[in-house]
Parts: C-alpha cells; sequence; structure tokens
C-alpha cells in the first residue's frame, strides 16, 4: 500500500478470488466454472466480433438485450447487462445503500457482499442463517436496508422457495430486495416470475456458471425500469462499455443455443448426485445442494486440512477460513471423470490419516 491511498481505503480487505493456478493443470473443482467448453455456437460468434474489435461496442448491447428479453420472457426496459454479474452487484450497493440504509444479508453468504458494502462506503447487517445452516425468510422482514440475498445460497447450495422469497418482497415494500441467481439454473426457483409486481425487485443471473463464460465476464440484471435506469446511471458515469463486443457476442450464442445450454445442466445435475452418493459413502455430511456445487463436512478432518491435502494430488477445492465453515470444503461439481478423480484422491488422503 503507497502513502497516497485515500483514507477511505485504507482499512478496506480485498475480496480474495479462488485459485487460478497457472503453473500446472489441477482438476479444478475450486470456484464452480462450468467444465464444459463456451457453446460452439457463442464461440463462433465472438470470432466473428473480433474482426470488429477496432470500434467501440454497443453500449446497449441492443442484440443481446432483445435475445434475453426473448429467452427470459421481459421487455428490453427491464435488463441491464454488466461486466459478469459482480459489477451489476456493486451497481446495486452503490445505488440503492447509503448512511442510513444499510446493506441485509445472511452471515454466510458469498463473500463479495461484505466487501461491496466496505469499498463503497456503506454499513452492513449480517443476519445469521438458522442452526441447519439455511435462511429464515421472517428475519428478513422490515429490514431497513437492501437486502442481498443469493438464492440457491453460497456456499451452503442451499435454495429458498420462491414462496418465501415473495414473503420477502412483500415484507420490505420501502427496500430494494437484490436476488442474486447465480446458481438457479441447477435447481433453484427463479424470482424473474415476481418482476412485474414487485417494483422493488432486482434479480440478477450470471453467464460464469451455468453457461460457460466466466472468462468473458457477463452479468445480467432484471427490474423495474426505474430501477434499470438508476443502474444505468452508475454504468454511464463509470463504464459505458462494461460489456465488451466479443463476450456480448458470445453471450447471444450463450442464449440461443438452449439445446446445448439445457445438456450441460443436465450432467451437472446428475453428477452432483453421484459425487453427493460418492462423499457419503466415505462417511461425510452434504448439505442438500440446488447448485453446482456441494458444501461437505466429515468429522475428524477441518476444511482447510482436506483442501491442503487434496491439492497435493492435484485436486483444488475450496475451503473457508470463517466460524461456522471452518469443518467444510466446498467443491465445485465438474465432469463423471472430474468426480471420480476427487473421490479417490478423497478416500486416499483419509486412507493416510488412519
Ligand atoms: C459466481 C458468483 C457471482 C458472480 O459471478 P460473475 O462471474 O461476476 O458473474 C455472483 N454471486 C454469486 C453468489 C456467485 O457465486
Amino acid at each position: 500500500m503507497s502513502k497516497f491511498i485515500s483514507q477511505k481505503l485504507n482499512e478496506l480487505e480485498a475480496y480474495v478470488p479462488g485459485e487460478q493456478p497457472q503453473d500446472r493443470s489441477y482438476v479444478k473443482l475450486n470456484t464452480n466454472e462450468c467444465p464444459f467448453p463456451p457453446s460452439p455456437y457463442a464461440q463462433r460468434l465472438a470470432r466473428q466480433a473480433a474482426g470488429k474489435l477496432n470500434l467501440y461496442c454497443d453500449p446497449e448491447c441492443g442484440v443481446l438485450t432483445s435475445v434475453a428479453a426473448e429467452t427470459f420472457g421481459v421487455n428490453k426496459e427491464n435488463i441491464i447487462f454488466t461486466n459478469g454479474s459482480d459489477e451489476v452487484l456493486n451497481f446495486a450497493f452503490l445505488a440503492f445503500c447509503d448512511k442510513d440504509t444499510p446493506a441485509v444479508f445472511p452471515d454466510v453468504t458469498y463473500g463479495f457482499y461484505p466487501v461491496f458494502a466496505k469499498v463503497n462506503g456503506v454499513p452492513y447487517r449480517e443476519i445469521p442463517l438458522t442452526a441447519s445452516m439455511e435462511i429464515c425468510a421472517e428475519d428478513y422482514f422490515n429490514a431497513k436496508g437492501t437486502i442481498f440475498i443469493a438464492n440457491p445460497n453460497a456456499p451452503t447450495g442451499i435454495a429458498l422457495s420462491l414462496d418465501k422469497i415473495e414473503s420477502i418482497l412483500k415484507n420490505n415494500p420501502g427496500n430494494v430486495v437484490v436476488v442474486d441467481e447465480a446458481y438457479v439454473d441447477f435447481g433453484g426457483e427463479s424470482a424473474l416470475s415476481l418482476l412485474n409486481k414487485y417494483e422493488n425487485l432486482l434479480v440478477t443471473r450470471t453467464f460464469s456458471k451455468s453457461r460457460s463464460l466466466a472468462g468473458g465476464r457477463l452479468g445480467v440484471g432484471f427490474a423495474s425500469k426505474e430501477i434499470i435506469a438508476d443502474l444505468n446511471k452508475i454504468k454511464y458515469s463509470t463504464n459505458p462499455y462494461n460489456v465488451n463486443s466479443m463476450t456480448a457476442a458470445a453471450g447471444v450464442g450463450a442464449l440461443l443455443d438452449k439445446e446445448y445450454f439445457e445438456a450441460n445442466v443436465r450432467a451437472i445435475c446428475e453428477n452432483r448426485a453421484y459425487m453427493t452418493a460418492g462423499l457419503q459413502k466415505l462417511g461425510f455430511t452434504v448439505l442438500p445442494s440446488s447448485a453446482n456445487f456441494i458444501f461437505a463436512k466429515k468429522d475428524g478432518v477441518s476444511g482447510g486440512e482436506l483442501y491442503r491435502s487434496l491439492k497435493e494430488k492435484g485436486v483444488l477445492v475450496r475451503y473457508f477460513n470463517k466460524a461456522r465453515l471452518t469443518d467444510f470444503v466446498r467443491i465445485t461439481v465438474g465432469t463423471k471423470e472430474e468426480t471420480d478423480a476427487l473421490l479417490a484422491a478423497t478416500a486416499a488422503v483419509l486412507e493416510e490419516k488412519l
């Protein structure tokens, strides 16, 4: 840190993304990417767009927005595209939180939320999950702040029903409720159907998990046209060209190639069941996941210990150095082969410990 850094960033601890090691190849099950490459159609459209990189991209993402409106059954004025969904989430902290309007989210959730609050200089309040690591909807009624709920939640993978989400919306007419649906395609119920009913709803989605475009950086927000206008105010005051033309083109392909998307999601859900059964057989407790990862623990092995032992065997998973989470590892659901590699490495680690 230099002596020049602004006072308000002095204490900030940046978000630590999952490892992206470049030194050797791992069975990489640590950052919830899709194990399958982008749709061939998405790749072709991105290559075509590469020939026009001399020109600025379309700040409105016009083609992509039309295709998304069609795909998700919403109007174009209810959509904003961003550089990953992290960006639309950051915009929401900027636009809808304030000294008197704290951000409100669970104590166990996406680790970026507290960092977004701090970098934007807004207070936040954490609401504990229940003993079974679930979100209790009633705890969020009349929250006096802007609510952020990842559904399914991370890193637990547990989903909240649409009824419960609606009860939170209904009981917070004066607060924006952000529903982060990064993992919804793997088994959650989307709140998109409530868009016309609640002016306080903002739904965010990403192309990083179910649509194989993590490296492309593409996210999207759905909300009333007034909320979208607020978010656009920030976008046009910071970086109107936040989605580059190759990524926007790839996004079009990813949405239009429905068959490819659906087949991949199906495969991940099958492998999730396979991985869960395999780990249970090895004595693990696995939380019920509606996402493309599982959260698992085994008595006598800490998350950190298992992480290190698996890494030595060439398998990367993630652990969290945080109260209530230290017993667990979070494992991304990969291909069948990757799952077999994980199960074999885990069995070997347990064997060596005996
Ligand atoms: C991965 C993830 C995101 C952000 O993904 P982007 O790559 O920035 O689109 C947002 N929320 C949750 C809960 C996530 O796990």
